[in-house]
């Protein structure tokens, strides 16, 4: 099995191609063996690279000689006596001689090691030469690395870029013909990185941890930008498993322009609303309203965590009102600040804790906290009043949360007649159902509650006791496991006897392989990324209500998440492949 490394999904799409680094540091460097017979060539490398630093130290010393004066300008002297020292020299020689391996890595273990030595020393001067040493080791990595950039873009080759972080400035010397996807170390869905792969509609994983260190330079890789998870070392099955995929989903994009208007209805008639997962106002701008019914979940805490303070009432205001306004009338699912867990505020810290996603998170914090929440129920009742607002709690764990919300909101509205601000008096108020003990009380907790929206990324991670963000237990965590399916069926069934509305806005929602689950449990409502509503769509117009509540009714009988995986195999992707074949023939 592939080796599979975590990150955050922030463009999606599949990539299968192989892994090229770029670096700018000393810490991340390639690492490949070298034979004798290309010990030569490494030389040749080093003397190259000692031109390339010499010419811009040199540069540097006359650009800053007005600048900085004279003497200062000497510190480049120094440097410049270090690249061309002789004993350094032999010194990363013999280590590629000797121990078989790459330049980049000689050089690496040599500055170490000098490193060490001047650490070591009494005289605070020769102390300080350790940084010259190390720039100089890193200026010499980065013309390497600079070098390999042009040679592998130019190559006309497919390949995954792969670095520490993407920065606007390298988009201009990406080979866009042949790049298939972006990984990095650092950066959040919302860097600006990740904002240009996905106008740039390159797949793309940010937040993979060490994943220059994991990774091999020129091995081949899977990029699940879905998934936000990366394939090392893929198996053949993994490989025209993915291989499969992207030609899926290839010929599924060639439909997206067809099919994104036509109506969200069963064969037999029956309507789903389809609605979209929002991560921040950034997501407005693509927002493509006549294709969906809303907006089911807006995750407010993005907002909060990419600025250096909370945002006051006012800027909330306002961006709560684009997103109403950017609806057109439609609903937008504001979801309270659902922070903790592995959602950190940097500007506002709680104590360490041991089990963060079983901690101070979501509606716990706003309501021990009540200023916060005051503030942002407030703020989206003043943007109701341009359109629909619907509010919805986070990590609701018992009814006395929600009542306790209600008063809140009360209080808030009395406070804005009084004060003739206005406020949308119809807006409703939901709870996610994500912490598993509300299932058992929801008949009570929705008597005082609008709609709920199931939270399956988290429901699924605290039934199965499997964390969402473990690479380790990521194949145990499958939400076809029949348990699941009961627990949504518990959820279905409870929300139609209080005649109360339910919608998905988990991961599953935007996973067309459920989606004549969720249709035969009762689901009538899925809210998920827009990238995946053409496909949840084609699916929702392959199966009958009837079939739906057929393949339910089996599954809910199965003992093991295999059986329910073999029902999808075996019943619902035929299904989905005619469809699709359909589909490029014009008929649907
Ligand atoms: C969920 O838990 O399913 C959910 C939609 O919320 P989040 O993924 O933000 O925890
Ligand atoms: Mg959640």
């Amino acid at each position: 099995m592939a080796r599979k490394l975590k990150g955050i999904a922030a463009a999606p799409g599949i990539a299968i191609a192989p892994v090229v680094h770029f670096h700018t540091t000393l810490d991340q460097i390639p690492t490949w063996k070298v034979a004798p017979a290309e010990v030569e060539a490494e030389k040749r490398r080093l003397t190259g690279a000692i031109e390339i630093v010499t010419q811009s130290l040199v540069d540097l010393q006359k650009e800053l000689a007005g600048a900085i004066g004279k003497h200062d300008v000497r510190i480049y002297d120094a440097q410049l006596a270090i690249l061309h020292d002789k004993s350094f020299r032999a010194d990363v020689e013999n280590e590629i001689e000797q121990h078989g391996v790459n330049l980049e890595v000689a050089l690496q273990r040599v500055v170490w090691r000098y490193e060490e030595v001047f650490a070591a020393m009494d005289n605070a001067a020769m102390r300080e030469r350790a940084a010259d040493l190390r720039d100089i080791g890193r200026q010499l990595v980065g013309a390497l690395v600079a070098s390999g950039r042009q040679k592998f873009t130019a190559d006309g080759a497919d390949y995954l870029f792969v670095a520490d972080e993407f920065l606007p400035s390298d988009a201009g010397i990406l080979d866009r013909e042949h790049i298939q996807g972006i990984i990095t170390a650092h950066g959040g869905k919302y860097s600006h990185g990740a904002i240009l792969a996905r106008s740039l509609g390159i797949p793309a994983i940010v937040g993979v941890d060490r994943v220059l260190q994991e990774s091999s330079n020129g091995a081949l890789a899977i990029l699940d930008g879905d998934a936000g998870m990366v394939l090392l070392d893929p198996t053949a099955d993994e490989r025209a498993d993915y291989e499969r995929r992207l030609t899926e989903q290839r010929s599924i994009d060639r439909r997206i322009a067809e099919l994104r208007f036509q109506p969200s209805v069963t064969p037999d008639g029956s309507a789903v609303r389809l609605m979209t997962n929002v991560e921040g106002v950034q997501d407005l701008e693509s927002l493509e309203i006549d294709t969906m019914a809303g907006i089911g979940l807006f995750r407010t805490e993005f907002a909060f965590m990419e600025r250096r303070q909370f945002p006051t009432e006012d800027e909330q205001v306002t961006m709560y009102a684009r997103a109403v306004a950017s609806a057109s009338g439609k609903p937008v699912t504001f979801r309270t600040l659902d922070v903790g867990g592995d959602k950190p505020l940097r500007y506002f810290t709680i104590p360490e804790e041991r089990n963060p996603v079983l901690g101070w998170r979501g509606i716990r914090l706003c309501l021990d906290f009540a200023d916060i929440l005051y503030t942002q129920l407030r703020a989206i009742l003043r943007a109701s009043a341009e359109g629909r607002a619907r509010i919805l709690l986070p990590m609701i764990t018992t009814r006395s949360e929600v009542v306790r919300c209600r008063e809140v909101l009360d209080e808030l509205t009395t406070d804005l007649r009084a004060n003739g601000v206005p406020y949308d008096a119809r807006i409703e108020l939901g709870v996610m159902v994500e912490v598993p003990v509300l299932v058992s009380v929801l008949p009570e907790v929705l008597s005082v509650v609008d709609f709920v929206s199931v939270g399956t990324n988290d429901l699924v991670q605290y039934l199965l006791a499997v964390d969402r963000d473990n690479p380790q237990v990521a194949k145990m965590y499958d939400p076809f496991h029949p348990g699941v399916l009961r627990v949504l069926a518990q959820i279905a069934d409870a929300t139609r006897a209080a005649d109360k509305g339910a919608s998905i806005c988990g991961e599953i929602a935007g996973d067309h392989c459920f989606t004549p689950f969720l249709v035969g449990l009762g689901f009538r409502e899925l809210s998920m990324a827009p990238v995946f509503l053409p496909r949840v769509k084609l699916m929702l117009r392959s199966f009958t209500v009837d079939e739906c509540r057929d393949l339910v009714r089996r599954a809910l009988a199965m003992h093991s998440t295999a059986d329910v995986r073999r029902l999808v195999q075996d019943e619902v992707m035929p299904r989905w492949h005619a469809q699709l074949s359909g589909a490029e023939g014009g008929t649907s």
